[in-house]
């Protein structure tokens, strides 16, 4: 999608602070953390929200990305948090499909 931010930090015409990527997903430090660590994973492809997500093997592919963020990030053990916000009521402000990965401190419950 021509006017998407993060199809374009996908592709690598805008700049990001990668994590790591695979062949179908992209994964980079947000930049208005909420947290010590705090990375997006995101499809390469442009897909808007949850909801338009039919594809099972991208979706596991987003959450066994997530795993190795994690990981890489030292947080895999303490616990993190991944959060999908999707539409309005989600919360979401980025129209292309992303996970964050949030971590390094106690996550509240209920959320926000
Ligand atoms: P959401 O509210 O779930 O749609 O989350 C969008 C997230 O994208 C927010 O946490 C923003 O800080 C983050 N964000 C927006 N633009 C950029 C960018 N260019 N690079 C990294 N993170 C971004
Ligand atoms: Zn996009």
């Amino acid at each position: 999608m021509n006017d998407c931010v993060f199809c374009k930090i996908g592709s690598g015409q805008i700049p990001s602070r990668m994590v790591l990527q695979d062949e179908e997903v992209f994964a980079f430090e947000d930049l208005n953390p909420q947290a010590p660590v705090h990375v997006l994973v995101i499809p390469k492809r442009h897909v808007a929200a949850m909801n338009e997500l039919q594809d099972s093997a991208l979706l596991g592919r987003l959450f066994h990305v997530a795993n190795l963020v994690a990981q890489k990030k030292g947080i895999a053990a303490s616990g993190y948090r991944v959060v999908a916000n999707t539409g309005k009521d989600g919360g979401q402000t980025v129209f292309h499909l992303h996970l964050h990965v949030l971590g390094g401190r106690q996550m509240n419950w209920p959320p926000g």
